[in-house]
């Protein structure tokens, strides 16, 4: 008989796991509380290359297919650039002509994962409890029902996991001391010379005191990773910046969170407006959707490998943000969900060829995801810390200093 496994939680990496399993001919449930796949908060995510290999093991060719001609191609932007509060141009980013990470809208992603799933999706069902039965094998509870068991549980379940909380004891992350807040804005609402200063391109300002603007560029139609158009199903539909911005936690911040739309949107522009940030560099904020801003607080879990799924293996696993929940700030979370699911099945298959035991295959697999987990986080925390850095009295005063400097000296150069 072949293996049954039980998938908690149907966000990226739990879709891409139940899409990679029902593709090899494993017994294969996901469950998810959601009610509606599409009906899911988010905006892009990031695919590199490593996870669109990872993709292509978990998911016919034709789904990749769709994926990328639904997707925004780094490779046809400009280079990044880095700012100061007052917009002065203070570096590049590398040259991204060989890169071949695309973005893709966070629904559009899903809704593929989900459709290469079918019908070993069951949605709203939420998960209350998992643990192992008289027989030993693993089982989950459900709010509305009976448990189901398995040979294997995996928890897919996002950042606050209960299946990760269950095996290590307690929560796998903690706040990073930084708060998102994220918005939409399409660039034809921008006046010539915000769409001029910004370009075709992603960007990142940072100023003193703890407050940082992301602004990240993607066009899945003119930009398309795959000129396909007939394969196009992006929400996104034409250039569009996701921003993001950070600050430190701190009780002023932390009241932002409760909150909406275009009260948020109003302070948070004066947020940044007391902070001494340009007037101009705010109008990404300004003429954003309301309706498409809202809070985010960054939790990450340890950058240390050992410190990563810190449990003895058993029957009952977890991926992705579940183990390494990862701030955005490297745009890497997504993918190492992806990876972890092609890891995983990858092992499982060695199980199922008589290769290795469950035990075994588990226990690697793990080993794998706390590198993964450790590296990802690593790069985000960076960041993190920078911004974090800012919110000191001497860090204050060093980005206030020197960042007239660089532009300066950036300016001389060209
Ligand atoms: C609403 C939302 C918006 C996001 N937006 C972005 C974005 O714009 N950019 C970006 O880079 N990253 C975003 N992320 C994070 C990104 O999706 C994850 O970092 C990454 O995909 C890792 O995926 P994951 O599968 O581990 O977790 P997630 O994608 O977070 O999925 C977890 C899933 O588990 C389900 N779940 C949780 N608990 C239970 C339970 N008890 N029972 C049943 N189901 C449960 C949730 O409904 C969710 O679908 C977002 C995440 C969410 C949930």
């Amino acid at each position: 008989m072949g293996m049954r496994v039980v998938v908690v939680g149907g966000g990226i990496g739990g879709l891409a796991l139940g899409a990679g399993l029902r593709r090899r001919g494993f017994e294969v449930a996901v469950f998810d509380r959601d009610i509606d796949v599409a009906a899911t908060g988010g905006y892009h995510i990031t695919v590199d290359e490593r996870a669109q290999s990872a993709l292509r093991e978990l998911v016919a060719p034709e789904i990749v297919q769709r994926l990328l001609a639904s997707a925004s191609a780094l490779r046809l932007r400009n280079r990044d650039a880095f700012w100061d509060r007052r917009g002065r141009l203070l570096g590049r980013g590398p040259d991204l002509t060989g890169d071949s990470s695309v973005d893709v809208d966070r629904i559009t992603l899903r809704l593929l994962l989900a459709e290469a799933v079918g019908d070993d999706l069951h949605l709203g069902r939420t998960v209350s409890d998992v643990g192992y039965g008289d027989d030993g094998a693993p089982h989950v509870l459900f709010t509305d029902g009976g448990p189901v068991s398995a040979d294997l549980v995996v928890g897919a379940d996002g950042a606050h996991s209960l299946v990760a909380q269950h095996l290590a004891g307690g929560p796998t992350n903690s706040p990073a001391g930084i708060i998102g807040f994220s918005g939409r804005t399409l660039h034809r609402d921008l006046s010539p010379g915000e769409q001029q200063r910004l370009g075709l391109r992603s960007g990142l300002a940072i100023g003193p005191r703890g407050a940082a603007l992301y602004v990240g560029f993607l066009d899945p139609v003119g930009n398309a990773a795959l000129d396909a158009p007939e394969l196009r199903m992006s929400v996104t539909t034409g250039p569009t910046y996701i921003w993001g911005a950070m600050f430190t936690e701190s009780a002023a911040t932390e009241s932002l969170r409760d909150l909406r739309d275009g009260e948020l949107q109003f302070a948070l522009l004066r947020r940044f407006r007391e902070q001494g940030w340009a007037e101009h560099t705010l109008e990404v904020i300004g003429r954003a959707d309301p309706h498409s801003v809202a809070a985010y607080r960054f939790n990450a879990a340890s950058t240390r490998a050992t410190e990563l799924a810190p449990w003895p293996t058993g029957r009952i696993t977890a991926l992705g943000d579940a183990v390494h929940a990862t701030p955005p700030t490297a745009g890497m979370g997504a993918g190492a969900a992806i990876r972890d699911a092609a890891a995983l099945l990858r092992h499982l298959d060695d199980v199922a060829d008589g290769g290795t035991t469950l035990a075994e295959a588990v226990n690697r697999f793990e080993a794998g995801m706390r590198q993964r987990g450790s590296e990802i986080l690593t790069l985000a925390m960076r960041t993190v810390r920078l911004i974090l850095a800012t919110d000191t009295t001497f860090g204050a005063a060093a980005t206030a200093v020197t960042t007239p400097i660089l532009a300066a000296a950036v300016r001389l150069r060209h």
